[in-house]
């Protein structure tokens, strides 16, 4: 008798999944709520599907559960996901450790998935949203429930996703349905998302990308800093230092505790390189306007900005200016602050931080309340950072879960319960 394996959500992880235990012989059916698999794979890594990592390294990652964590990537890595891939058919390329389809086009990646599932014989049963999950005694079977549907199966595959990018299908139901087994979640937050401040000037200097260095303060302690391309937007703060950085922003801001954050504009100058470059400037150019004097620092909109806050007037002579007000501006170019007071909603995160607990599941990734229930993907609580961390989380977990639901073996272990 072939082993029935459900899969609860076709997204990256489901699939694979659904792949390995199809391999391993199980039987397996695909329950999807949308009305076709893998709708988020095709806006990943702004439609070239950053897939994978080569220079992976586990600081980048975020979980209650780093040793398990550490065990699950040991056990499935990026090269594990570069053979699974080409084995598939998909050719692959690498941009400084980056991995994406050599055709630069995410809708490849979920056409080899789709191609393989189909090779497979594995059902796929589209618009199928799943509202319950009822597991029976130990080793028996589980029920699934979708509308007036009801499917049995020996083992689920729970991949519903999080809560983030909520048109591409993960709406949180997932947390519900884990909840609903008796999961005690790591409450959820958006993640890699803009953060929105509360300077009233931002309208003024919007647009603006620039290359910076950006600290995270929490009660006067500097908890994060990135580096890299800033934007600057009429409602707060975006681009890939501020993604990195929001997870960690949005767990103080839950706590409803405002949280600073400075810029620094010239993050290759020294202290005193920069203080040389400051007494240079006065040299040559104190026979200037203040406007002119600043030009060619920084973008001349937040110069401008810089100015105002200090209270220059842009067209006065140089020399008439207050030294202090001088000085203002140059600090504010290295250390300009901002007070973040929200976050875009999970309609524009990249990611859900918090989730599933690693602790409350066996090295399988099986729950420890239900048995033969698993868990894959970023329903979990597992989140990285930008550079294709993500989705080799959903490889991973949905190759370690897909396997051992396909393994009869497992279901005995789960009696390491009681948490
Ligand atoms: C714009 C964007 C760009 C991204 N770019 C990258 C990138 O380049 N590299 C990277 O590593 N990561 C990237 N990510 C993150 C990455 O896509 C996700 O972490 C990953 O897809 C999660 O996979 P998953 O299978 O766990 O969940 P999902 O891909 O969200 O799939 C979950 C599936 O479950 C279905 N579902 C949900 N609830 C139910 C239910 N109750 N019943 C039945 N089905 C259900 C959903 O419809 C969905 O198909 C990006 C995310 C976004 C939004």
């Amino acid at each position: 008798m072939k082993r029935k394996v459900g899969i609860i959500g076709g997204g990256a992880a489901g699939m694979m999944a659904a792949i390995t235990a199809a391999r391993q012989g199980a039987e397996v059916t695909v329950l999807e709520g949308n009305d076709r698999v893998g709708r988020k794979i095709l806006s990943t890594g702004n439609g070239k599907c950053n897939l994978g990592n080569r220079k992976l390294d586990l600081e980048e990652y975020y979980t209650g559960n780093s040793r398990r964590l550490e065990e699950c990537l040991k056990r499935f890595g990026t090269e594990d996901t570069v053979s699974f891939f080409q084995g598939i058919g998909l050719m692959l390329k690498e941009k400084n450790g980056y991995l994406y389809p050599a055709c630069e086009q995410a809708s490849a990646v979920l056409d080899v998935l789709r191609f393989e599932l189909s090779a497979l014989g594995i059902k796929v049963a589209n618009g199928c949203k799943v509202g319950r999950i009822l597991p029976g005694p130990e080793g028996g079977q589980i029920r699934v429930e979708s509308g007036d549907e009801t499917y049995s199966f020996d083992c689920v595959v729970v991949a519903c996703g999080g809560a983030a990018a909520p048109r591409t299908g993960s709406d949180g139901s997932g947390f519900r349905l884990a909840e609903q087994i008796g999961h005690k979640l790591v409450p959820s937050v958006p993640a890699l998302v803009q953060l929105r401040c509360s300077e009233p000037y931002l309208k003024a200097i919007s647009g603006i990308r620039a290359d910076a260095a950006v600290r995270v303060w929490d009660n006067g302690r500097c908890i994060a800093n990135e580096r890299g391309e800033l934007q600057l937007t009429d409602y707060g703060i975006s681009g890939i230092p501020v993604f990195q950085l929001s997870r960690q922003v949005n767990y103080i801001l839950r706590r409803q505790r405002e949280v600073e954050i400075t810029v620094d504009f010239l993050p290759d100058y020294g202290r005193e390189e920069y203080e040389a470059l400051q007494a240079g400037r006065k040299l040559l150019q104190n026979d200037r306007t203040v406007e002119a004097f600043f030009t060619g620092m920084l973008h001349k909109k937040l110069m401008l900005q810089f100015m105002k806050m200090a209270g220059l007037k842009p067209g006065e002579p140089v020399e008439k200016a207050d030294a202090s007000a001088l000085d203002k501006v140059y600090r504010l170019c290295r250390e300009w602050r901002v007070h973040v007071n929200g976050h875009n909603s999970y309609d524009n995160a990249q990611v859900c931080a918090g989730g599933v607990p690693l602790d409350q599941l066996t090295e399988d990734l099986e729950s420890l309340m239900a048995p033969g229930v698993f868990f894959a993907g970023e329903i979990l609580d597992v989140d990285g950072k930008c550079g294709g961390y993500n989705l080799q989380w959903a490889w991973t977990s949905g190759y370690l879960a897909g396997k051992a639901a396909a393994d009869g073996n497992q279901i005995p272990r789960c009696k390491q319960r009681g948490i």
